[in-house]
């Protein structure tokens, strides 16, 4: 069986970042991604000191030369269907049933965002639709923004949408509102629409207008979602590490898990997400894994230095 020293699960940007770190301390390392990257839909990506406005996929294809340069490094297409083992041999097999052993694992496998089934919205998300206010909102400053959620989330993303614009509306599909949420809301000149929504209607990606299922429609340039996320795959649990509250995995120092020998790095584990965020988390993780790894080899090292000393004539001589 093919054997590396690292096998990384997902190719965005916390798998590659931690490629290339692993790369350059010469670590055998096989990149495993499915190619479903979050942001993949999104027109450009922000708040990434150099790269502001880049688009995802030329960020990824930038990523991606830079890991050519290390012949050590090995990008796979491909989802992992299963991790088996542990510390030191786990055994990484994909769907096609292609098994490689790995003396440590990143998942860098990010998150999935839920995005609610109404007619209209898949075709505006990331154009004209978004989750993240910090990535995108800049954008809608001063223009008429609406937000999709209810209770105490559709309520703080409403709120927190007003840093950028006076003109947010809270749509809250069907859902009531607790008095004392409207309260604080209209307080702030947030409205509150709670009809069921019938449709979002836009071109080319820009959401033009809200339809309900009763009542007049409502014109918006933007909508920023407030439901939520899923990880893009079970693995992390499945393997043992633990679960924050908020669905993602809990990692402790350099993206530690308590799981011996397992990271976990971006989206998927504990902490900001965010593209520039996710690379620094795999090249902390990817420093981490080399140090673990170099500790093991300085060990091995050593020892095969004292076999050969011993079967030496000058070895022997020191025999008792
Ligand atoms: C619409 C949108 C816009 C955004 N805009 C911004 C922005 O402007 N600025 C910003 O900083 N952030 C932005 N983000 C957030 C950003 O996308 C994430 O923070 C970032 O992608 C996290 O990187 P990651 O490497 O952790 O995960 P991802 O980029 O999601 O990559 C995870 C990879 O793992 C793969 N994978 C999952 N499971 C498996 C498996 N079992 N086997 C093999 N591969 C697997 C996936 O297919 C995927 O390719 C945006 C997100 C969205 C949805």
């Amino acid at each position: 069986m093919e054997r590396v020293d690292v096998a990384i699960v997902g190719g965005g940007p916390a798998g590659l970042s931690a490629a290339v770190m692993l790369g350059r301390c010469c670590r055998r390392v096989v990149v495993i991604d499915a190619g479903d990257q979050r942001n993949r839909k999104a027109l450009a990506l922000h708040g990434f000191l150099s790269r502001d406005g880049i688009g995802p996929a030329d960020l990824l294809r930038a990523a991606r030369a830079d890991i050519e340069q290390y012949p050590t490094v090995e990008l796979r297409a491909g989802r992992v269907a299963e991790i088996t083992g542990a510390r030191g041999t786990f055994k990484v097999r994909t769907e096609d049933g292609a098994t490689v052993e790995a003396r440590r694992v990143l998942l860098a496998t990010g998150v999935t965002d839920v995005v609610p089934k109404i007619a209209g919205i898949a075709e505006l998300f990331g154009r004209s639709v978004h989750h993240c206010p910090h990535c995108d909102a800049y954008e809608y400053a001063g223009k008429p923004v609406g937000v999709y959620g209810h209770g105490t989330a559709g309520r703080e993303a409403a709120l927190a949408i007003l840093a950028w614009t006076d003109d947010v509306v809270l749509l809250t599909d069907g859902h009531t509102v607790a008095a004392r949420d409207r309260e604080r809301l209209e307080a702030q000149g947030i409205a509150v629409r709670t009809e069921r929504i019938a449709r979002f209607t836009g071109r080319d990606g820009q959401l033009d207008r809200v339809e309900f299922a009763t009542g007049r429609p409502l014109r918006r340039t933007g909508l920023f979602l407030a439901t939520g996320q899923r990880e893009q795959c079970g693995l992390a649990e499945e393997l043992g590490c633990e679960l924050t509250p908020a669905g993602v995995v809990k990692t402790e120092d350099h993206q530690s898990t308590r799981v011996p020998g397992v990271y976990v790095a971006g989206d998927a584990s504990t902490g900001e997400q965010m593209v520039v965020v996710a690379a620094a988390e795999g090249t902390m993780a990817a420093v981490k894994i080399h140090a673990s790894l170099w500790e093991e080899d300085l060990r091995h090292r050593r020892a095969a230095r004292q076999r050969r000393s011993n079967r030496s004539p000058q070895g022997s001589a020191r025999q008792p």
